[in-house]
């Protein structure tokens, strides 16, 4: 077990034409013993490399990589106590799985024959793979290469995981038994674990935190929870969640938000008005679970909601997703499976202040967050069993 930190940690990649590929760019990413830190981002937005730099198998153009109290940056890999498990699982076809299992131990330890046996035993039987100890990799399904390629990191009990993809190859089902089993396993091992996705849904269930790249810039490195509802900026915004937070470009004009393509406005709380630091050009968003769609008409008088009409219905069985129509806008909201909206319809929408957040237009950058105390507020309106 050990902690792993990243200092301003660059690559640069050269190609054969001379121009230059800034892979990942001084990132820093403190990363604690026995935490489970998901890398998650867009295709080319720097994970692998981040990974593979942490391995040894990438050098590093500026910046330090420490395991613990110790600089790696020129460790060789082999010399770094690190186990990769690769997507592509990365077993040797000719060799049994007990031989796949063993031959790391084998090649990088001194260990007595005997003790390594019963450490690839004791391996397979916690990932139930114990059965197939003298069957070839093509004899097995991809479920079992992949627990065979975990165990084969899993006996080697290193300092550190690292995880590039390893369960994009499954069918949704195995996927996500094998992320619960993944989870329930390294919380047993407490090994850290660094583990690469482009999936927000593996990146939002499994990590104690998740640091978010694109184009080779760390965005945020927070919980998932914390990276939904309070996210730093646009870019983490709208890559967390499907669907997708809803956008519109907005101006202040006095205490009011005024939609740049008219189709709304929308009065702000002093207390919103003041995070918004007398910026005037913002982005306003606000999550689909948030919009809140009702077809008998709304209250009147409340200024935060809309007249809008239903476009499409999506449904999802326990819920389902609405497109609507806001002037020339479209806003999808969720809302629960059995409440009865349907295409053509004309709705009341409604953005709870307590439930929008407010970037910079120029920038960025978050000025304003939902509130978290409203949803401990309708936590605990809610019916106890
Ligand atoms: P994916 O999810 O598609 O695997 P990624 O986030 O893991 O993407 P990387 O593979 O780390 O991204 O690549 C980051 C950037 O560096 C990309 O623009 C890629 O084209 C570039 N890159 C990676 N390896 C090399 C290389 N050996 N030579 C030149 N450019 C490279």
């Amino acid at each position: 077990m050990a902690r792993t930190k990243l200092d301003d940690v660059t690559k640069v990649f050269t190609e054969n034409d001379g121009n230059e590929i800034v892979a990942v760019d001084e990132v820093s990413i403190d990363i604690e013993d026995g935490e489970f830190l998901v890398l998650v981002g867009p295709s080319g937005c720097g994970k692998s490399t981040t990974l593979r730099m942490i391995a040894g198998l990438e050098t590093i153009t500026s910046g330090e990589i420490r395991l613990d109290d110790q600089v790696i940056n020129d460790v060789p890999a082999k010399n770094r106590d690190i186990a990769m498990v690769f997507q592509s699982y990365a077993l040797y076809p000719h060799m049994s799985v007990r031989q796949n299992m063993s031959f790391g131990l084998e090649e990088s330890t001194d260990m007595p024959d005997d003790e390594i046996a019963a450490r690839v035993e004791e391996t397979a039987e916690m990932m139930g793979i114990e059965r197939l100890l003298d069957r070839k990799p093509g004899e097995l399904s991809g479920g079992q290469q992949q627990r065979v390629a975990l165990g084969r990191a899993i006996v080697r009990d290193p300092a550190v995981f690292l995880m590039d993809e390893p369960l994009s190859n499954l069918d949704a089902k195995l996927r996500a038994e094998m992320r619960t089993e993944l989870q329930r396993l390294q919380e047993e091992l407490g090994t850290t674990t660094v583990y690469v996705t482009h999936d927000q849904t593996e990146a939002m269930t499994m990590g104690d935190r998740i640091a978010i790249l694109n184009d080779g810039v760390l965005q945020q490195v927070a919980t998932p929870l914390e990276c939904y509802h309070q996210p730093n900026n646009l870019f983490v915004a709208g890559f967390m969640g499907e669907p997708a937070m809803n956008f519109a470009d907005v101006t202040v004009e006095g205490d009011r938000l005024v939609a740049d393509d008219g189709s709304f406005e929308y009065p702000l709380s002093p207390s919103t008005l003041e995070d918004v630091e007398g910026v005037t050009d913002l982005v306003f968003g606000i999550r689909p679970e948030d919009v809140e769609v009702a077809l008998s008409g709304g209250s009147q008088n409340d200024e935060h909601e809309f007249e809008a009409s239903v476009d499409v219905v999506e449904p999802k069985g326990n819920e389902n997703n609405v497109y609507l129509r806001l002037g020339e806008r479209e806003i999808v909201a969720t809302v629960p499976g059995l409440q009865p909206i349907e295409a053509g319809a004309t709705a009341t929408i409604r953005f709870p202040e307590s439930a929008i957040h407010l970037f910079e237009a120029d920038t960025g950058r978050a000025l304003h967050s939902r509130s978290l105390e409203s949803i401990d507020d309708e936590m605990a309106a809610r019916p106890s069993d």
